[in-house]
């Protein structure tokens, strides 16, 4: 099928069509009772050009790529919307650092509706950063370059490591600056602004049924289920109380699987808010995630979190199980018994344990054997990362080169492991805080040689479970960095490493290394704040 330009593309608007939602006479910030979402349109930018395409997302949406400059890139900057288009903020609230914070809604992102893919799936396209809306509140509706090139490399890189996500097709500059206090310390700074347009089947979150809920409206409250049902669910079929049931469950599998995911590849979202979780168990909102270097379950990136580390690595799991809770406490009031539920909140901890450890046996080249041997296995190996200060992503990736070389040649293993550890460690070898990984290992390779695979089959399946190229926060840095004085090229060379994850690519090795010493403490690389 040829491909079509975006500015000509037909747009569907089953959300806005459906559900209850008010014409915005303004972007004047307020409540919005009674509404599911306002329709609001993007306010034209100065100058809109295209900054990064994701070609293949472009490619599934029947999209040619457009020029840095026209009418396709007016649509992406917010500056032309489409006959066919009906942009809209969403209404949502939610729970802040646990806290109840109130109506939320898009304050800066407007849906423009939905593009029908080459496999005829759905998408909706957001603009993020797309000017004001009545969900503003204080803010401008704006986002700045640094942080969309964050939002726009992580959606992909984590769609390339199979991990559910949101997608980004593309990143455009806005020629506006936008004045941002990054460190909160009273010095605000202008920066250049951008806009990421994010592509998923909804984005519709935990917070959008919390609103409905807290603000009385059921009759809102169920046609956003039903909603949601039929479009994205519709194999559970028509919407009923034991419809809601399923579909519950469903929702607590996905996220499940989704904070399994993330634990695999040493992904800190940051900010797990009720409002930052989507319906479908999709990462979104990309703000002050983090990737792990040395391998730290107290680990956070997000400098507003550092009092009391909610969000931290290790916690991700709890408060996915405590989010889908507050959820439960929402769609509770479209069925008899909230107890009900409760089989969902078990199947997630059954599903996130299942599937952590089904990842975690494929990353060490294990077939399932015995179950409780190997989860014993797997745990001692956390635990000693946990103390080891090595690297996650090298350890593993090491370790498929490593193990399978000395099944063959068990007489070198002291010296594979010392170079192991010394390309995965943080800090200088012999250090005692090893120990436990070195035993480890040596606990490892005879459960290893029980495989029936040859080395090569085992290499080759660790190979693939074990990626090489992650979004490491000082290479977003220097992506960032080097785009904020005009210079793309790092950017687009990383969006092409990312695709590829898993494999080798010896003309980039520089972008799987190791975190260097001057990235330890530096903002961006390390910590992040919430300014976007
Ligand atoms: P986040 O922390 O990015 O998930 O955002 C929390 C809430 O603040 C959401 O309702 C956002 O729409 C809103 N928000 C964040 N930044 C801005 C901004 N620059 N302008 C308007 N609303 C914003
Ligand atoms: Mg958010």
């Amino acid at each position: 099928m040829s491909s079509q330009h975006l500015h000509e593309a037909d747009f569907t608007n089953t959300l806005v069509d459906e559900l209850r939602g008010e014409v915005a006479p303004d972007a004047r910030p307020r409540q919005v009772p009674g509404y599911t979402y306002s329709r609001i349109n993007p306010t034209p930018v100065a100058d809109p050009h295209l900054l990064a395409w994701s070609s293949d997302l472009g490619q599934l949406l029947g999209l040619a790529q457009p020029a840095e400059r026209g009418p396709s890139v007016d649509v992406l900057a917010g500056n032309l919307v489409t006959g066919t288009m009906k942009p809209f903020a969403a209404r949502y609230a939610g729970h802040q650092f646990g806290n109840w914070a109130g109506q939320l809604g898009d304050g800066r992102a407007i849906s423009l509706g939905e593009l029908k893919a080459t496999d005829g799936s759905s998408w909706e396209l957001q603009l993020k950063g797309a000017g004001p809306t009545p969900y503003s509140r204080r803010a401008d509706g704006r986002a700045v370059l640094r942080s969309s090139i964050r939002e726009f490399l992580c959606s992909e890189a984590m769609h390339y490591l199979g991990v559910p996500t949101t997608r980004a097709l593309s990143l455009a500059g806005t020629g506006d600056v936008v004045v941002r206090d990054m460190f909160y310390d009273g010095n605000p700074k202008a920066e250049p602004g951008a806009i990421v347009c994010r592509v998923a089947p909804t984005f519709v979150r935990f917070g959008n049924f919390q609103m409905m809920v807290a603000a009385g409206e059921l009759d809102n409250l169920r046609a956003l289920a039903d909603y949601v049902i039929t479009h994205f669910y519709p194999e559970l079929g028509t919407p009923s109380a034991e419809v809601y049931v399923k579909w519950y469950e469903e929702i607590c599998r996905r996220t499940a699987l989704m904070v399994a995911h993330w634990m695999s590849v040493g992904f800190v979202h940051g900010v797990m808010n009720t409002d930052n979780m989507s319906i479908l168990g999709l990462t979104i909102d990309y703000g002050p995630y983090g990737w792990l270097e040395p391998y730290d379950l107290a680990w956070t990136p997000n400098t507003t979190d550092f009092g009391h580390r909610r969000y931290a690595f290790g916690q991700q799991p709890q408060v996915a199980l405590w989010n889908l809770a507050r959820l439960a406490e929402a769609l509770a009031l479209l069925i008899p018994d909230i107890e009900q539920l409760r089989p969902g909140l078990d199947l997630y901890r059954a599903t996130f344990e299942r599937t952590r450890q089904g990842i975690l046996l494929k990353k060490l080249g294990l077939t399932p054997d015995s179950a409780e041997a190997d989860s014993k296995l797997i745990q001692s190996l956390l635990d000693a990362l946990a103390t080891s200060e090595v690297d996650m992503t090298i350890f593993f990736r090491q370790l498929s080169h490593t193990a399978p070389a000395l099944l063959a040649a068990p007489e070198q293993e002291q010296d594979r492991f010392q170079e192991l550890l010394a390309a995965a460690s943080y800090t200088p070898l012999p250090n005692p805080a090893h120990t436990p990984l070195l035993d480890w290992l040596h606990r490892y390779l005879p459960r290893l040689r029980q495989e029936s695979s040859t080395p090569e089959a085992i290499k080759a399946r660790m190979l693939a479970a074990n990626p090489k190229y992650v979004l490491r926060n000082y290479i977003a840095q220097k992506a960032i960095e080097a785009a904020e004085k005009g210079d793309l090229t790092y950017l687009h060379t990383l969006l092409e490493v990312l695709k590829k994850p898993f494999d080798e690519q010896p003309e980039h090795e520089e972008l799987a290394a190791k975190r260097p010493d001057w990235a330890w403490d530096m903002p961006g690389c390390a910590t992040l704040s919430c300014s976007s």
